[in-house]
């Protein structure tokens, strides 16, 4: 690590993640944490530290705008999903990630992710803020969801699911957020519930909390707009969106998150259990700690008595309807505009945390968005779905220096974003090798 008080970033191509031409041999000054100038008209100080970039790319750093630090990246999180407890208890699992979310931290910046929305969890997720120096990524956090199924998977003393069963939970769920200092409303809609989401909206909205909402079934994406919603935290995959939905997400100015790659770590964690064979692991800089991986490679020694090769083959098949689903989906709201913010939903089973935005925003390329359209999905529309539009997500002054420094250009393949050499965050720059896990 090295805290440079200032320094000026020469001759790079500038993206600063407005989505406007690439601009060559840039020069962006960067002083106390902060840009200071970007662009062609910069002077460079005297006596400043230069950093010679000469055919080298510039981004801003990327944000994952869906993110769980009270999940592990494997089952020992989601017991409900793999039951796993007998050998990991859950009760241990997340007094891990507690004690120690440093090590996702450093994953997320050695994978070029300078700031998350953890967008549901346990309350100590809302304290996570105050640990974010400049070798953590900025994190705004939900904190625990408010969830229209009265879900089992919390914790004797602690809850990440607050029952939304009727209005008054909702206001009260929304009260006890606001006061914690929540920084979004979530809520899970997973039963039908819609007079608790419109009171739980309603609450949101009088304490300047945006509504969020998990609803992949189109009705129920239609009522959380109608509540209020500003950001949908998943695609729609139950049915071809509509114009009503595309309607009320304009009146609301919502964001989406297209979140097209998680179900399919679900899908192959199943299929590692029942083939025995460990599942892949897409971490090219290693970023991932050692701990994290030994997980991931003892899937094969797990089992479930409901799972078995037809089982597999049907839970595969549904992911991959959902997913092209969701892809097609996702194109309708980009073709009318709707801004999308990218997110992974890392924490899940195999969505690792940090390096899983890479496959997520290739996933949003093959659905048809540009590599341009999804940088500024990954930095700045992220930022605004995050609450950290007015200090990250763009290079311009005034900001704070997160920024990427990769060898190779980001528009020809989005997988130059795999091959990225530095990191900035908060003005303290950092080769990759430094950042990794393992
Ligand atoms: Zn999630």
């Amino acid at each position: 690590m090295r805290a440079l008080i200032a320094i000026a970033i020469l001759h790079a191509t500038l993206i600063d993640g407005h989505g406007g031409a690439p601009v060559k041999d840039a020069t962006v000054v960067v002083r106390d944490g902060k840009i200071e100038c970007a662009g062609v008209e910069c002077s460079v100080p005297k006596g400043i530290k230069v950093f010679d970039a000469r055919g080298m790319w510039i981004t801003p750093g990327l944000v994952d705008a869906h993110v769980h630090f009270s999940q592990s990246g494997w089952a020992d999180g989601r017991p409900d999903a793999l039951d796993v407890r007998a050998q990991y208890p859950y009760e241990q699992t997340i007094g891990e990630l507690k004690a120690h979310p440093e090590r996702f931290a450093r994953s997320y910046l050695c994978s070029g992710v300078t700031s998350v929305f953890d967008v549901g969890g346990y309350p100590w997720t809302l304290q996570l803020h105050e640990r974010a120096d400049t070798s953590w990524p900025h994190v705004s956090a939900a904190g625990p969801l408010l969830s229209t199924l009265d879900h089992w998977l919390n914790l004797p003393a602690e809850r990440q699911f607050v029952f939304l069963k009727d209005e008054a939970s909702g206001r009260e769920g929304v009260k006890y957020l606001a006061a914690q200092g929540a920084r979004a409303v979530k809520v899970w809609y997973i039963e039908e519930n819609e007079a608790a989401l419109m009171a739980a909206g309603d609450e949101a909205a009088k304490a300047k909390l945006p509504l969020i909402v998990h609803a992949t079934e189109l009705a129920r994406a239609k009522a959380a707009l109608r509540a209020g919603a500003k950001l949908l935290v998943h695609s729609v995959w139950d049915a071809d969106i509509d114009d009503e939905l595309i309607a009320l997400m304009k009146k609301n100015g919502a964001i989406l998150t297209p979140t097209l790659t998680v179900a399919g770590g679900y899908a192959r964690m199943y299929e590692s259990v029942v083939s025995k064979k460990a599942p892949e692991i897409d971490d090219p800089n290693h970023c991932v700690d050692a701990a994290t991986i030994a997980k991931v490679n003892a899937t094969p020694s797990m089992s479930d008595p409901d799972l078995n090769a037809a089982a597999v083959v049907r839970i595969s098949k549904r992911t991959s309807d959902r997913v092209l689903l969701s892809a097609a989906n996702l194109m309708k709201l980009v073709e009318a505009g709707i801004p999308i913010a990218t997110g992974t939903d890392a924490g899940n089973p195999l969505t690792l945390h940090g390096p899983s935005i890479h496959a997520e925003m290739l996933a949003m390329q093959t659905a048809g968005m540009t590599p341009m359209q999804v940088i500024v999905a990954s930095t700045a529309t992220a930022a605004r779905a995050a609450r950290l539009d007015d200090i990250t997500g763009t290079i311009e002054k005034g900001k704070d220096a997160d920024l990427l420094i990769l060898s190779a250009d980001p528009l020809q393949s989005l997988d130059n974003f795999r091959r990225l050499k530095y990191v900035m965050r908060g003005g303290v720059l950092r080769g990759v090798a430094e950042l990794r896990g393992r």
